[in-house]
């Protein structure tokens, strides 16, 4: 069942980004290499320990070996406050490369096969996330609001996710960062981030494979142009009250029959639903002269015996809508409330020690920080989608928090000369049989 990614070829593809990261020290006080100070990070989020360089350290004085040299290529361990500086001059855009390596070969190997949505595109999830905000920690690429008299400072991104329907597994993307642009005295927002990525990662997928979904904030006609533009399709979730006049439209519709209906009555387990979809194509997306024809949607679900409302959206889309594929449109629409439930959430409530272990820094710190967190969120689910072994342990353990607590105990007090050597001394633990098949 391994189709060959494993945590070494991982680390391979990682260490030839961070061998390569940019040296703007000018001194003579080159005592630890670069590439160290991003592998030492990327190991305490990879294992989830904010602690694990130190203890690392302290195994390396008393045994003359440590797990973050075997583990993670880190041949001299920087404490967490030269990893700060060191780290802090360094755009996050040089950490980009290994989420395009990692995609193009889970793309070859046909890992992606089965994460596909509607038209058997990929679905690009786009969200934005807010990661660090304070009123006095800050730093020059820190964002600011003004209200009552006190400032506030926050740092936000674009993290980009490949996700399915019926499948929890979210791909991270090359994230952006929502952060003041050189040359513009405004403050950068969501919908410019995603219109830079757009326009910078276009030509990593071929036309009309990727579908690109988003939330009302973006069902706009500048975004759908540059997306069709670009060549990608897009669905992307439509209130009323952002869009009065393709409502009005729809509403005039339904008055001739001109809203087409589909039905499907479903067993939940616990009682039958009413699912009711209503669509029509071709209808202006705002008003006024050149207004932008997409096509509209909506799913409602009602509780059949009670007739309470348990699900209402609307999307639009380039897709043609009819009765066979009004379903999977939705189906597609609605995937990319994964990317708050399993990246964001993840980047937000478990293991993310940025401020805690290193810091906010003066510059790119805390985008730095959040890119190899991104990696290594990315490289967990690599290996639980490719590697038999991991994906063993991770459902025999339950919960994440068992995996990463055992992760981090075992580094602490015993070396492994490599990650695969750590999985079979928990299968071992386990009774695990490797030659089990799944
Ligand atoms: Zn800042």
């Amino acid at each position: 069942m391994e189709t060959g990614f494993t945590h070494a070829g991982l680390m391979e593809i990682l260490q030839r980004t961070f061998k390569q990261l940019p040296d703007y020290r000018t001194g003579q006080n080159t005592r630890y290499a670069i590439g160290d100070a991003a592998a030492g990070a990327f190991g305490v989020f990879f294992t989830q320990s904010p602690s694990f360089l130190s203890y690392q350290r302290d195994m390396q004085r008393k045994n003359g070996q440590n797990n973050a040299q075997s583990l993670f290529g880190v041949e001299k361990i920087p404490s967490d406050n030269q990893i700060r500086n060191l780290l802090d001059p360094i755009g996050p855009e040089h950490l980009y490369a290994p989420f395009w390596e990692i995609y193009a070969q889970l793309k070859a190997r046909g890992t992606l096969n089965k994460q596909r949505g509607h038209a058997n595109n990929w679905l690009c999830a786009m969200d934005g996330v807010q990661y660090f905000t304070s009123k006095a920690i800050h730093c020059e690429n820190c964002n600011e609001t003004h209200k009552d008299g006190t400032v506030r400072y926050y740092h936000a991104a674009i993290t980009p996710v490949l996700v399915a329907p019926d499948s929890p597994v979210v791909i991270s993307l090359e994230p952006e960062f929502i952060t003041p642009q050189d040359g513009s005295e405004k403050q950068d927002c969501e919908q410019n981030a995603i219109k830079r990525w757009i326009e910078r990662n276009a030509s990593h997928f071929a036309p009309h494979t990727v579908t690109i979904l988003a939330d009302d904030l973006h069902s706009h006609q500048p975004l759908c142009e540059l997306l069709l533009s670009n060549h990608f399709n897009f669905i992307l979730v439509c209130k009323p009250d952002s869009h009065k006049a393709l409502y009005e439209e729809i509403a005039l519709l339904d008055k001739i029959a001109g809203v087409s209906q589909v039905k499907v009555r479903r067993w939940n387990g616990r009682f039958h639903e009413k699912w009711l979809y209503r669509y029509v194509n071709q209808v202006p997306l705002r008003g006024g002269e050149h207004a932008l024809q997409v096509n509209w949607c909506e799913l409602t679900i009602t509780h059949e015996s009670e007739g309470t409302q348990i699900y209402h959206n609307s999307f639009v889309t380039n897709h043609l809508i009819n009765d066979a594929t009004v379903k999977s449109i939705v189906a597609s629409g609605r995937a990319r409330w994964k990317t708050e439930n399993e990246c964001n959430n993840v980047l937000k409530n478990h293991g993310y020690h940025l401020a805690h272990n290193f810091g906010h820094g003066q510059q790119h710190l805390s985008s730095v920080l959040v890119t190899l967190n991104l990696l290594a969120f990315l490289c967990h689910t690599v290996l639980d989608l490719t590697s038999f072994l991991y994906q063993r342990l991770r459902r025999e353990l339950g919960t994440r928090q068992t995996f990463f607590g055992d992760i981090r105990t075992l580094t602490r007090y015993s070396y492994f000369p490599n990650w695969q050597a750590l999985l079979d001394h928990m299968a071992k633990g386990l009774g695990i049989g490797l030659s089990s098949s799944p």
